[in-house]
């Protein structure tokens, strides 16, 4: 399924999904929430630890695809720090990407995926860990689905 992606990337995306960062429950979370994507059977659950309006620790834990676990790893590595008010930039130029390939703004690392809208059923599997943290952040504690989300 990595055919067509850059060599570059495909490392990437396999070295965090073998080693994948901050996989671990926060002992005290300010908030966390769950993530489903029934169609490939991938599960997570990630965890916030706000300070003020500042993530200052993020962690997921969960079993999935590949590219779905290399997701969250990525994501943890890029909102450390983050203020909140930020993830939702980064999370709409991350949909973005993974749906047409388009890249606006900076992304960092995250720029791996944006191979992945070659391979449209791979789409959920990239945006789960995503969903769910906007999920946690606004605090509803409703488990998410991408079959909710539209992608
Ligand atoms: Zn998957």
């Amino acid at each position: 399924m990595f055919d067509e992606l850059n060599d570059l990337y495909q490392q990437v995306i396999l070295d965090h999904c073998k080693h994948p960062r901050n996989f671990r429950e926060l002992d005290h979370p300010t908030c966390s929430a769950q993530g489903h994507n029934p169609l490939c059977g991938d599960q997570l659950k990630v965890f916030l630890s706000l300070d003020g309006d500042v993530i200052k620790e993020i962690s997921f834990l969960g079993s999935g695809c590949c590219i779905s676990k290399a997701s969250a790893s990525l994501l943890t590595e890029s909102l450390k720090g983050k203020k909140k008010a930020d993830v939702q930039q980064i999370f709409d130029r991350v949909h973005e990407m993974v749906m047409t390939g388009r890249v606006t703004g900076d992304v960092g690392k995250l720029a791996v995926f944006a191979g992945v809208h070659k391979f449209p059923a791979r789409v959920k599997c990239a945006i789960l860990a995503w969903h769910a943290v906007m999920a946690a952040l606004k605090g509803d504690g409703q488990p998410v689905s991408t079959e909710n989300q539209g992608a």
